[in-house]
């Protein structure tokens, strides 16, 4: 009897206190939530200045499935909002143009944020209709996507390219193909900076089961291939000089002793296993693929991978010094066909 009056209680608790986000609309400037219960709801919000991000968390709330998780807005306040739910708490994130100022007023099982232009304070006149995807099946797995580089960073610069907008490009094509069947996130979604550690704490925070982080080589005129890395105490000299290059935007956090990381052993092991069983599927993709020279999978003290809880990798596609390597990149069809085969390898592993 007690047992089933504890069981009771849990349910109640549940049904008390789980919301669901019912709608949402975006007109001339104004973004409207509706939650279906109207219930008040545990609500914390921040905004990340330098990336000009805003971001409303909601505690126990369940996102309905036809709310697309990505609106492409482009006006004069706001370039893209995105909406995730993991672990019961759902994220609406703002990436809000240069300037624009937000206003956040919550009423009767609703939330309206107002944007406006910091300076001359005038209203927009665009207006947005919300497409509705189509309904997805429940998401077990949290994958984040680390598009390489950003901002003051542009990585490995040759050929005309920029290893930040290739990464970007094809991290963009990759989260896409991952969200039919994962919660997807991506570490930037535009051409903004940010700090490696930041990245890994993106993931942790969002308590993701895998990181993908995609990259670009750069060598000599003759160096060509992909190669994958996983994060490892031990590295060969050729995998630390490839990390110390990924790792050189950070030296602040990327040369803090390893000593200083306390890294669990047995997650350690484990996650070690499962990153370098993906990294393996993922290089062999490419390799088939584009027929392009595997260089290997190895082990390395990548900044990016040493601070994610969840088993991660590194993926050099190719060398950008190399025009017949990314010759073949350039396409949509090629990033296309490069972003599914990097997808549909990771899923063989989380299914
Ligand atoms: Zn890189």
């Amino acid at each position: 009897m007690k047992r089933v009056l504890i069981l009771l209680l849990l349910i109640m608790s549940t049904i008390v206190f789980s919301e669901t986000l019912e709608k949402v609309t975006y007109r001339n400037g104004v973004y409207t939530a509706i939650f279906k219960e109207k219930r008040k709801i545990n609500t914390s919000a921040t905004f990340n200045q330098s990336q000009s991000i805003l971001a409303l968390d909601f505690q126990n709330v369940t996102v309905k499935n036809n709310i697309p998780e990505t609106l492409k807005v482009n006006d004069q306040y706001v370039d893209t909002i995105s909406i995730t739910e993991v672990a019961g708490i759902a994220t609406i994130s703002f990436y809000l143009k240069k300037g624009t100022a937000y206003r956040l007023v919550s009423r009767n099982g609703e939330i309206q944020a107002t944007f406006s232009r910091e300076k001359d304070g005038s209203t927009g006149t665009q207006s947005v209709k919300l497409k509705p995807t189509q309904p997805t099946k429940k998401k077990k797995y949290t994958i984040v996507v680390d598009a390489g580089h950003g901002g003051k960073d542009s990585g490995a610069t040759a050929n005309g390219y920029r290893e930040k907008d290739l990464a970007l490009a094809i991290s963009q094509k990759l989260a896409n193909n991952l969200r039919k069947d994962f919660n997807v996130i991506m570490t930037r979604n535009t051409d903004v900076f940010i700090p490696l550690q930041t990245r890994a704490k993106i993931a942790n925070d969002a308590n993701a089961d895998f990181f993908v982080s995609i990259h670009l080589n750069a060598g000599g005129s003759s160096a060509n291939g992909a190669e994958t890395f996983y994060f490892s105490k031990k590295e060969s000299a050729y995998a630390a000089e490839v990390a110390r290059f990924e790792n050189s935007v950070d030296s602040g956090y990327a040369d803090i002793p390893l000593s200083d990381f306390i890294i669990n052993d047995i997650f350690y092991r484990i996650n070690q296993q499962k990153s370098a069983a993906v990294a393996t599927d993922v290089l062999d993709s490419i390799v088939s693929n584009f027929g392009l020279r595997r260089r290997g999978v190895f082990g390395a003290n990548f900044a990016v991978l040493r601070g994610t809880n969840a088993p991660a990798i590194l993926v050099e596609v190719g060398f950008i010094t190399n025009y017949s390597d990314i010759d073949q990149y350039l396409s949509e069809s090629g990033k296309e066909r490069l972003a599914s085969g990097i997808a549909n390898a990771i899923r063989k592993h989380f299914n």
